[in-house]
C-alpha cells in the first residue's frame, strides 16, 4: 500500500495549494481527486468567469487559476490520483505511536501521517429542469449546466434559464459572441446583483419573466407563463421559439460525504477546526470551503491562508526538527 506523509483529499484550488505548500515543506504528498479533473469549482463550475480578488492576481479565469495552480504543484515531487473518490478515512496507532490513516477509494487504498480535508462543497452536481429530453439534449451537446468554451456558442441561438447572477452573468457574457439571447425565469424579480440586473435591461438579451420551460427539443423551446397571484385573468401563456442551445443555471446540488468516523461537524456538514486548521481528530486537519469556525469566509484567498496554516502545524506534529523560520519559498527555490 502506498505510504505517505499527507494525503490531500479533493484537488480543488484549495488542495492544489496546499499540495504544492506541503512539498515546499518537505512533505511526501498525494492528492486524490473524484472528478476527471483537477481544479474544483472555478475549473467546474465557473472556467471562463473571471475572478478579481485573489491577491496579486487582477483578474483571472476559473480555468487559467487551475492551469497556473498545477504549474505551482508540478515545481514539487507529488502523486494526483484523479477518477477516485474517497469512501472512508480509518486511523490506528502503530507500536511506535505513530497514528497512520488509511484511505479507501472506490479503486485503492493508501496510507498517511496525516490527512487534509479540502472537500470544498462535496461532489457537485447540477439542479436538473426535470422534463422530457434533458438527457438527450445533454448527450447531444445541445444543453449544459456550466460552460467550457464560449466559442461553442458563438453565432448561435441561446435559451439561458435561471435569474441568479451566474444566469444573469452568462447571459451578458453570451450576449457578446451569440446570435440571439433569451433569459428565462421563474419569478419577475431576479436574485442577482443590481448592478448586473440593470446591465441586463439595457442590454439585447430578451427576457421572458415569470415564465418556465414546458417542452423543448433540439430545435425549439416552448415557454409558458406563470400566472401571479393576485393577478388576473389566470390565464397561461405559451411561447415557441427556435433555439440551438440551453443553458441551465439553476444552481447546484452538493454531497457532503462524511468520511471519517467521530469528526466534529456543524449543523450545515462543515468540519469544525481551530486556529491550526485541525479538526477534534488528531492529524485530520481541513481548509477550504469544507471547514467553519467563527468568521469563516468561504473565498480563495482565505481558503489558501488555511492551507498555509494546516501544512505549517502538521509539519511540526510530522517532522519535529522543522524550522519553519527558514522556509520562505524565496529561499527554498531560489
Ligand atoms: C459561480 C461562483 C463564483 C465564485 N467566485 C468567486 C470569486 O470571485 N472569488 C472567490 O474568492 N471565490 C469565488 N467563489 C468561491 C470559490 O470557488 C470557492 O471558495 C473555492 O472553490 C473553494 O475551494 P475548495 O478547494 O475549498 O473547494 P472546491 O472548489 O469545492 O473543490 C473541492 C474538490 O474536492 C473534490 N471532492 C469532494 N469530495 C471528494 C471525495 N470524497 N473524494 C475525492 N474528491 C472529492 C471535489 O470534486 C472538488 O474538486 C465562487 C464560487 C462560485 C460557485
Amino acid at each position: 500500500m502506498k505510504n505517505y506523509d499527507l494525503l490531500i483529499v479533493g484537488a480543488g484550488p484549495v488542495g492544489l495549494y496546499a499540495g504544492f505548500y506541503a512539498g515546499m515543506r518537505g512533505l511526501s504528498v498525494a492528492l486524490i481527486e473524484t472528478s476527471a479533473v483537477a481544479g474544483g469549482q472555478p475549473q467546474a463550475l465557473y472556467p471562463e468567469k473571471l475572478i478579481y480578488d485573489i491577491a496579486g492576481l487582477p483578474a483571472i479565469s476559473g480555468t487559467d487559476l487551475t492551469k497556473n495552480l498545477l504549474e505551482q504543484l508540478a515545481r514539487i515531487p507529488h502523486e494526483i490520483f484523479l477518477n477516485q473518490r474517497v469512501e472512508k478515512i480509518d486511523s490506528s496507532v502503530k507500536n511506535s505511536g505513530q497514528q497512520i490513516f488509511s484511505v479507501k477509494t472506490n479503486k485503492n487504498r493508501y496510507q498517511s501521517k496525516a490527512i487534509l480535508l479540502t472537500t470544498g462543497a462535496g461532489l457537485i452536481s447540477p439542479r436538473k429542469i426535470g422534463i422530457s429530453y434533458e438527457e438527450e439534449l445533454e448527450q447531444a451537446g445541445k444543453l449544459s449546466y456550466f460552460i467550457t468554451s464560449i466559442e461553442d456558442y458563438r453565432n448561435q441561438k441561446i435559451a439561458v434559464l435561471g435569474g441568479g447572477d451566474s444566469a444573469l452573468d452568462w447571459a451578458l457574457t453570451l450576449e457578446n459572441v451569440a446570435s440571439e439571447v433569451h433569459l428565462i425565469h421563474r419569478r419577475k424579480a431576479f436574485r442577482a446583483h443590481e448592478m448586473t440586473a440593470e446591465l441586463l435591461n439595457d442590454s439585447t438579451v430578451k427576457i421572458h419573466v415569470p415564465y418556465t420551460v414546458s417542452a423543448m427539443n433540439d430545435k425549439e423551446i416552448t415557454i409558458k407563463s406563470i400566472p401571479q397571484r393576485n393577478e388576473t385573468p389566470q390565464s397561461e401563456e405559451k411561447l415557441t421559439f427556435p433555439i440551438d442551445k440551453i443553458l441551465v443555471n439553476y444552481g447546484f446540488l452538493t454531497e457532503q460525504v462524511t468520511l471519517i468516523d467521530q469528526l466534529s461537524l456543524t449543523r450545515n456538514g462543515k468540519i469544525t477546526v481551530n486556529s491550526q486548521m485541525q479538526s477534534n481528530l488528531a492529524g485530520v486537519y481541513g481548509a477550504g470551503d469544507t471547514i467553519d469556525y467563527l468568521g469563516k469566509v468561504p473565498l480563495l484567498s482565505v481558503g489558501f491562508g488555511e492551507a498555509v496554516a494546516a501544512i505549517n502545524a502538521m509539519t511540526k506534529t510530522i517532522n519535529f526538527e522543522h524550522n519553519l523560520r527558514k522556509g520562505h519559498s524565496s529561499t527554498v527555490f531560489g
